[in-house]
Protein backbone atom coordinates (compact mmCIF):
# COMPACT_ATOMS: atom_id res chain seq x y z
CA UNK A 1 0.00 0.00 0.00
CA UNK A 2 1.05 3.54 -0.34
CA UNK A 3 2.46 5.80 1.99
CA UNK A 4 -0.13 8.44 2.70
CA UNK A 5 1.49 11.80 1.51
CA UNK A 6 2.49 14.38 3.68
CA UNK A 7 1.04 17.84 4.02
CA UNK A 8 3.78 21.19 3.31
CA UNK A 9 2.81 24.87 3.69
CA UNK A 10 4.40 27.29 1.56
CA UNK A 11 4.33 30.68 3.04
CA UNK A 12 6.23 34.03 2.35
CA UNK A 13 6.36 37.89 1.68
CA UNK A 14 3.84 38.82 -1.59
CA UNK A 15 6.84 38.85 -4.14
CA UNK A 16 8.97 36.39 -2.64
CA UNK A 17 8.83 34.26 -5.50
CA UNK A 18 6.52 31.65 -4.68
CA UNK A 19 4.70 31.17 -7.63
CA UNK A 20 7.64 30.44 -9.31
CA UNK A 21 9.35 28.29 -7.02
CA UNK A 22 5.97 25.98 -6.65
CA UNK A 23 5.90 26.12 -10.68
CA UNK A 24 9.57 24.86 -10.65
CA UNK A 25 9.21 21.91 -7.95
CA UNK A 26 5.82 20.93 -10.07
CA UNK A 27 7.92 20.53 -13.30
CA UNK A 28 11.24 19.08 -11.45
CA UNK A 29 9.56 16.23 -9.31
CA UNK A 30 6.18 14.45 -9.72
CA UNK A 31 5.20 13.53 -6.34
CA UNK A 32 3.21 16.98 -5.29
CA UNK A 33 0.09 18.32 -5.80
CA UNK A 34 -0.60 21.59 -4.99
CA UNK A 35 -3.89 22.78 -3.66
CA UNK A 36 -6.01 25.48 -5.56
CA UNK A 37 -7.49 27.75 -3.35
CA UNK A 38 -10.82 29.65 -3.88
CA UNK A 39 -10.46 33.45 -3.42
CA UNK A 40 -12.43 36.59 -3.50
CA UNK A 41 -9.78 38.63 -5.22
CA UNK A 42 -10.12 39.34 -9.14
CA UNK A 43 -8.04 37.37 -11.24
CA UNK A 44 -4.52 38.96 -12.46
CA UNK A 45 -3.90 38.91 -16.43
CA UNK A 46 -3.11 35.44 -17.18
CA UNK A 47 -4.51 33.62 -14.56
CA UNK A 48 -7.45 30.74 -15.07
CA UNK A 49 -10.36 30.42 -12.92
CA UNK A 50 -9.00 26.51 -11.82
CA UNK A 51 -5.90 26.38 -12.22
CA UNK A 52 -4.25 29.28 -10.13
CA UNK A 53 -7.12 29.97 -8.44
CA UNK A 54 -11.51 29.08 -7.98
CA UNK A 55 -12.13 33.16 -8.40
CA UNK A 56 -15.46 33.28 -6.63
CA UNK A 57 -17.86 36.02 -5.05
CA UNK A 58 -18.02 36.92 -1.84
CA UNK A 59 -21.39 35.23 -0.86
CA UNK A 60 -20.14 31.90 -2.82
CA UNK A 61 -16.67 32.07 -0.43
CA UNK A 62 -19.06 32.23 2.37
CA UNK A 63 -21.12 29.56 1.63
CA UNK A 64 -18.12 27.24 1.35
CA UNK A 65 -17.27 28.15 4.96
CA UNK A 66 -20.76 27.27 6.40
CA UNK A 67 -20.64 23.82 4.94
CA UNK A 68 -17.36 23.54 6.38
CA UNK A 69 -15.44 23.13 3.21
CA UNK A 70 -12.56 24.71 3.26
CA UNK A 71 -9.78 23.32 5.82
CA UNK A 72 -8.73 27.27 6.52
CA UNK A 73 -9.41 30.36 5.09
CA UNK A 74 -7.87 33.84 5.96
CA UNK A 75 -8.66 37.41 4.88
CA UNK A 76 -5.68 39.22 2.90
CA UNK A 77 -5.44 42.77 2.32
CA UNK A 78 -9.19 42.94 1.53
CA UNK A 79 -10.07 39.08 0.40
CA UNK A 80 -10.70 36.12 1.37
CA UNK A 81 -8.57 33.13 0.77
CA UNK A 82 -9.03 29.42 1.23
CA UNK A 83 -8.30 25.94 0.96
CA UNK A 84 -11.00 23.57 -0.45
CA UNK A 85 -10.45 20.14 1.94
CA UNK A 86 -11.89 17.56 -0.21
CA UNK A 87 -8.80 18.11 -2.96
CA UNK A 88 -6.29 17.82 -0.05
CA UNK A 89 -7.52 14.60 1.76
CA UNK A 90 -7.95 12.76 -1.38
CA UNK A 91 -4.31 13.74 -2.86
CA UNK A 92 -2.52 12.78 0.85
CA UNK A 93 -4.61 9.57 0.17
CA UNK A 94 -3.30 8.72 -3.07
CA UNK A 95 0.17 9.15 -1.52
CA UNK A 96 0.72 12.54 -2.56
CA UNK A 97 2.43 14.89 -1.23
CA UNK A 98 0.69 18.19 -1.10
CA UNK A 99 1.63 21.54 -0.94
CA UNK A 100 -0.51 24.32 0.42
CA UNK A 101 0.51 27.85 -0.78
CA UNK A 102 -1.37 30.51 1.95
CA UNK A 103 -0.02 33.18 3.57
CA UNK A 104 0.75 33.09 7.55
CA UNK A 105 -2.94 32.89 9.70
CA UNK A 106 -4.42 30.07 7.53
CA UNK A 107 -0.68 28.18 7.84
CA UNK A 108 -1.09 28.36 11.49
CA UNK A 109 -4.34 26.70 11.91
CA UNK A 110 -3.44 24.05 9.49
CA UNK A 111 -0.72 23.37 11.94
CA UNK A 112 -3.37 23.67 15.06
CA UNK A 113 -5.33 20.87 12.88
CA UNK A 114 -2.88 18.48 11.64
CA UNK A 115 0.26 19.35 13.90
CA UNK A 116 2.60 16.78 11.66
CA UNK A 117 2.17 19.54 8.86
CA UNK A 118 5.79 21.03 7.88
CA UNK A 119 6.03 24.73 7.74
CA UNK A 120 8.33 26.71 5.22
CA UNK A 121 8.80 30.06 4.92
CA UNK A 122 10.14 31.48 2.18
CA UNK A 123 11.75 35.06 1.62
CA UNK A 124 14.06 37.02 -1.12
CA UNK A 125 17.56 37.55 0.37
CA UNK A 126 16.64 41.61 1.38
CA UNK A 127 13.48 43.87 2.02
CA UNK A 128 15.31 46.22 -0.85
CA UNK A 129 14.95 42.99 -3.19
CA UNK A 130 11.00 42.12 -2.08
CA UNK A 131 9.98 45.67 -3.43
CA UNK A 132 12.01 45.31 -6.16
CA UNK A 133 10.72 42.50 -7.38
CA UNK A 134 7.14 43.16 -5.98
CA UNK A 135 7.13 46.39 -8.36
CA UNK A 136 8.70 44.87 -11.03
CA UNK A 137 6.08 42.18 -11.36
CA UNK A 138 4.14 45.10 -12.98
CA UNK A 139 0.91 43.78 -11.66
CA UNK A 140 -0.39 45.94 -8.48
CA UNK A 141 -0.89 49.29 -8.14
CA UNK A 142 1.20 51.12 -5.92
CA UNK A 143 -1.22 51.39 -3.31
CA UNK A 144 -1.50 47.78 -3.15
CA UNK A 145 2.14 47.47 -3.25
CA UNK A 146 2.65 49.35 -0.13
CA UNK A 147 -0.43 47.57 1.94
CA UNK A 148 1.34 44.33 0.67
CA UNK A 149 4.76 45.68 1.54
CA UNK A 150 2.91 46.36 4.94
CA UNK A 151 1.55 43.24 5.40
CA UNK A 152 4.62 41.67 5.25
CA UNK A 153 6.38 43.97 8.47
CA UNK A 154 3.48 42.30 10.10
CA UNK A 155 4.16 38.99 8.62
CA UNK A 156 7.84 39.29 9.40
CA UNK A 157 7.20 38.89 13.59
CA UNK A 158 5.87 35.30 13.06
CA UNK A 159 8.29 33.82 10.83
CA UNK A 160 10.29 32.10 13.67
CA UNK A 161 6.71 29.93 13.95
CA UNK A 162 7.48 28.36 11.26
CA UNK A 163 9.55 24.72 10.91
CA UNK A 164 12.13 26.43 8.26
CA UNK A 165 12.94 29.32 6.53
CA UNK A 166 14.12 28.90 2.80
CA UNK A 167 15.95 32.07 1.26
CA UNK A 168 15.16 32.54 -2.41
CA UNK A 169 18.06 33.91 -4.18
CA UNK A 170 18.67 31.34 -6.84
CA UNK A 171 15.42 29.65 -7.85
CA UNK A 172 16.97 26.51 -9.10
CA UNK A 173 18.63 25.64 -5.74
CA UNK A 174 16.10 26.97 -3.86
CA UNK A 175 13.59 24.22 -5.50
CA UNK A 176 15.78 21.13 -4.69
CA UNK A 177 16.23 22.47 -0.90
CA UNK A 178 12.39 22.30 -0.93
CA UNK A 179 12.48 19.27 -1.93
CA UNK A 180 15.07 18.01 0.39
CA UNK A 181 13.09 19.07 3.48
CA UNK A 182 10.10 17.54 2.51
CA UNK A 183 11.49 14.36 1.88
CA UNK A 184 13.18 14.17 4.98
CA UNK A 185 9.68 14.96 6.84
CA UNK A 186 8.64 11.74 4.51
CA UNK A 187 11.45 9.68 6.12
CA UNK A 188 10.91 11.57 9.87
CA UNK A 189 7.03 10.61 9.66
CA UNK A 190 8.03 7.21 7.69
CA UNK A 191 10.23 6.06 10.64
CA UNK A 192 8.35 7.15 13.27
CA UNK A 193 5.32 5.32 12.28
CA UNK A 194 7.57 2.16 11.52
CA UNK A 195 9.08 3.04 15.42
CA UNK A 196 5.86 3.11 17.27
CA UNK A 197 4.30 0.12 15.48
CA UNK A 198 7.20 -2.20 16.46
CA UNK A 199 7.30 -1.09 20.10
CA UNK A 200 4.00 -1.57 20.49
CA UNK A 201 4.40 -4.62 19.03
CA UNK A 202 7.13 -5.70 21.32
CA UNK A 203 5.48 -4.18 24.57
CA UNK A 204 2.61 -6.55 23.96
CA UNK A 205 4.63 -9.42 22.89
CA UNK A 206 6.79 -8.67 26.61
CA UNK A 207 4.02 -8.29 28.64
CA UNK A 208 2.12 -11.49 27.25
P1 LIG B 1 -2.04 36.61 -4.17
O1 LIG B 1 -3.18 37.57 -4.18
O2 LIG B 1 -0.72 37.31 -4.33
O3 LIG B 1 -2.22 35.49 -5.16
O4 LIG B 1 -2.03 35.94 -2.72
C1 LIG B 1 -1.99 36.71 -1.57
C2 LIG B 1 -1.66 35.87 -0.37
O5 LIG B 1 -2.69 34.92 -0.12
C3 LIG B 1 -0.37 35.04 -0.56
O6 LIG B 1 0.42 35.21 0.63
C4 LIG B 1 -0.86 33.63 -0.69
O7 LIG B 1 0.07 32.71 -0.17
C5 LIG B 1 -2.12 33.68 0.17
N1 LIG B 1 -3.07 32.60 -0.12
C6 LIG B 1 -3.35 32.03 -1.30
N2 LIG B 1 -4.26 31.05 -1.16
C7 LIG B 1 -4.56 30.98 0.17
C8 LIG B 1 -5.43 30.15 0.96
O8 LIG B 1 -6.12 29.24 0.50
N3 LIG B 1 -5.46 30.41 2.29
C9 LIG B 1 -4.73 31.37 2.89
N4 LIG B 1 -4.81 31.50 4.20
N5 LIG B 1 -3.90 32.16 2.17
C10 LIG B 1 -3.81 31.98 0.82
Amino acid sequence: MKERGILAVVSGFSGAGKGTLMKALMERYDNYALSISATTRKPREGEVHGREYFFVEEEEFEKMIGEDRLIEYARYVDHYYGTPRDYVMSQMEAGKDVILEIEIQGALKVKEKFPETLLIFVTPPSAEELKRRLVNRGTETPEVIDARMKRACEEAEQMDRYDYLLVNDEIGQCTQELHRLIQAQHRRMSLHGKFVAQMKEELKNISE
